[in-house]
């Protein structure tokens, strides 16, 4: 299940352009400069900064595979971006060669260019690489790349301080831009791919604490690790890498564990003497969902309301189980698309057939080619026959199925029929169970293991959505140049993924079916 995905990553919502990997790779080796990246992660936390510094081989900084898949989608958008303000010149150096590229930068300003990609200024013992640096009549513009569908605060720091660097460095920079995907781009006409956002004014304010902040950086690299108190700026604006370093390990079924509580809630409860939900009275008052958990926690047995019969009663057979896997590009490829549209390239579904017994289908897009022609007719073939289609977290599937219909008019009536049969199996389970050991969720990877015992997806190569989703995009686009066996055992991997969702919900349902028939016999 690749589930659109709310994390973060930690490289402050632009994604390096030019021949930045990753912020670890993308920060100069010596400890004692500022760069722009360094700058951004010391303005969320000095400790941060410390450690990035002076521990840049730390486990914690290597990218996860999603980050990467983000990093490289930000590379093309960078290098995309450079079309829209044609007539440039780019600095084609090696990430680590700055001082390098600061020269070629200074050299390439006396040639008057109209513009130059990836250029670089030193000053106040600091680096600034600008995305896009456009000549003006009377000076230079500063435009900041960011393969996002919007402008976000926190890109104006970010431009804030290459203006500083840049200014310093005697440069007359007229203007700052923030230069975004545009949301409102449909492939195949990507003529307004970007947006072209001025942020001088904005800037401007910004501009004032940029050289006591850059001061305090580099007092504080130069002396021992800082003590920072955790708080809301460990994940905000992005997810800190070393959370696990500075926050206490909390223990099992602390009050943050209760489903969805929100932190200044857990805060309370925790302030009040319940550290844990063992800890919670019994006259304290609780929504369902939470007393129901705090119920089975306590009694340390599952919890299953009687009302789960009525609940399973839209299950009628012959039911189809269904489930998709998406990809999400910065840049559309295929007709009617927008950036970062999240489409349906792959799906299982696991059908009953007359007289008991499952069918298996699945289909997979394993080129660059559109896939929602092809896909959506075998979906179409798939759920024929079925009363009733399952989902688990059903408005992700209905979400997949209307993006199928606006790119497959021809069979919009078919996919709606399909999409007017779809029934949610994660909210059976959310108001009528609870285990213990769903650990306050109830996601498909939480309650499987817990509802049926030895089956999960620890023994896949894919086991979650974003891991399919970086998996899917690499076959999709580089397919055709990985060796057979290497692309065969990628598609195979990616299959039994999810195949293995699909046969999860047949599992589940068999399982609240029988807690049914266990609680009828009670009776
Ligand atoms: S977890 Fe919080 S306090 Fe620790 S380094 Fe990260 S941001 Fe700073």
């Amino acid at each position: 299940m690749a589930r659109r995905q709310a994390r973060r990553v930690t490289g402050h919502g632009k994604y390096p352009s030019g021949s930045e990997l990753s912020l670890r790779s993308s920060m100069p080796s010596d400890p004692s400069r500022l760069s722009k990246s360094r700058y951004l992660s010391g303005l969320q936390c000095h400790k941060q900064l410390w450690w990035r510094v002076h521990e840049p081989e730390a486990p914690e900084l290597s990218p996860t595979p999603g980050q990467q898949n983000l990093f490289a989608q930000g590379r093309e958008v960078g290098e995309r971006a450079r079309g829209h303000v044609p007539g440039g010149e780019l600095i084609d150096l090696p990430f680590y060669e700055y001082d390098n590229k600061v020269t070629a930068t200074r050299e390439a300003l006396q040639r008057n260019l109209p513009a130059i990609y990836e250029a670089w200024f030193l000053a106040d013992e600091t680096y600034a690489g600008v995305d896009i640096l456009e000549r003006t009549s009377r000076g230079h513009t500063v435009i900041e790349v960011k393969a996002s569908n919007s402008r976000k605060p926190e890109h104006l720091p970010d431009a804030a301080v290459q203006v500083h660097v840049l200014r310093r460095a005697g440069l007359q920079v007229e203007r700052a831009e923030v230069m975004h995907l545009n949301r409102e781009c449909r492939f195949p006409d990507l003529s307004n791919l970007f947006v072209r956002e001025d942020v001088t004014a904005l800037v401007e304010a910004a501009l004032i604490g940029v050289p006591d902040e850059l001061a305090a950086q580099q007092r504080m690299l130069d002396g021992p690790l800082p003590d920072v108190p955790i708080g809301e700026h460990c994940t905000n604006p992005y997810e800190c890498p070393f959370i696990e370093r500075c926050w206490p390990k909390l223990p099992d079924h602390h009050v943050s564990k209760l489903y969805r509580i929100e932190r200044k809630q857990a805060l309370e409860l925790e302030a009040d003497g319940y550290a844990t939900i063992y800890d919670i009275p019994s006259d304290l008052e609780l929504s369902v969902i939470h007393a129901r958990q705090v119920k089975a926690v306590q009694s340390g047995r599952m919890v299953v309301e009687p009302t789960l019969t009525k609940a399973l009663v839209p299950f009628a057979s012959p039911l189809a189980f269904l489930d998709f896997e998406t990809v999400s590009l910065a840049i559309p490829r295929w007709p009617g698309c927008r950036p970062w549209q999240q489409l349906p390239v792959q799906f299982s579904v696991h059908m009953e057939e007359r007289g008991g017994g499952l069918a298996h289908h699945q289909w997979i897009a394993d080129g660059p080619e559109d896939p929602r022609p092809a896909l959506a007719e075998a979906l179409v073939e798939a759920c024929t026959g079925a009363r009733r289609v399952v989902a688990y977290h059903a408005s992700f599937e209905r979400e997949c199925i209307r993006r199928l219909r606006e790119g497959v008019p021809r069979l919009a009536k078919e996919l709606e029929r399909i999409e007017k049969r779809l029934v949610d199996l994660l909210p059976v389970i959310r108001r009528h169970v609870y285990h213990p050991d769903f650990g306050g969720g109830f996601s498909i990877k939480k309650t499987l293991p817990a509802l049926v015992p030895g089956l999960s997806y620890l023994d896949l190569k894919v086991q979650d959505g974003e891991m399919a989703t970086v998996e899917l995009q690499r076959l999709m686009l580089q397919g055709a140049e990985m060796p057979a066996g290497e692309r065969a055992a990628l598609r195979g991997n990616l299959l039994r993924y999810c195949e293995r969702d699909t046969w999860a919900m047949v599992k589940l349902l068999e399982k609240l079916r029988s807690l049914v028939a266990d609680q009828l016999e009670l009776f």
